[in-house]
């Protein structure tokens, strides 16, 4: 059995927004020549997180207004004092960071809507994301 392991960064362009990574995610497994095997896709940051879901517009504004429904931007916590980013701690908290999916014969077992994509909360910035493959 081989592990294999990446580290990528991609750019967010607005304060909160959703990117898609697939294309990413699906160009490293392919990269590690694992076949078969599990997938840890890991966004190691706190102020955003990762889902799995379908890239359609009204979607991911419906995303992005229902988390602001839930967790405002100004919501009187208490570390925006220190830091003005409180929300999207909390929407990150919420969410999650990593996912872990099946490798079969080479492809990664996900919904034919099952995307990955990020929910930038502290935007704009540098993000790097962690992909582990172990598998053979
Ligand atoms: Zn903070």
């Amino acid at each position: 059995m081989r592990t294999w392991y990446r580290e990528l960064t991609f750019s967010t362009k607005q304060r909160q927004e959703i990117v898609d990574v697939t294309s990413l995610v699906l160009k490293a497994v392919r990269d590690s020549k694992i076949k078969n095997g599990i997938l840890v896709v890991q966004l190691p940051h706190a102020t955003a997180s990762l889902v799995l879901n379908e890239n359609e517009s009204g979607l991911k504004q419906d995303l992005l207004e229902k988390l602001d429904d839930l967790i405002p931007v100004r919501g009187g916590y208490q570390h925006d004092r220190i830091d003005d980013n409180a929300h999207s701690h909390l929407k990150a908290a919420l969410i999650g960071s990593s996912r872990v999916l099946p490798v079969v014969d080479g492809e990664v077992i996900r919904g034919t809507w099952q995307n990955f994509l990020v929910i930038e909360q502290d935007g704009p910035r540098t993000r790097r994301l962690a992909i582990f493959i172990m598998g053979e």
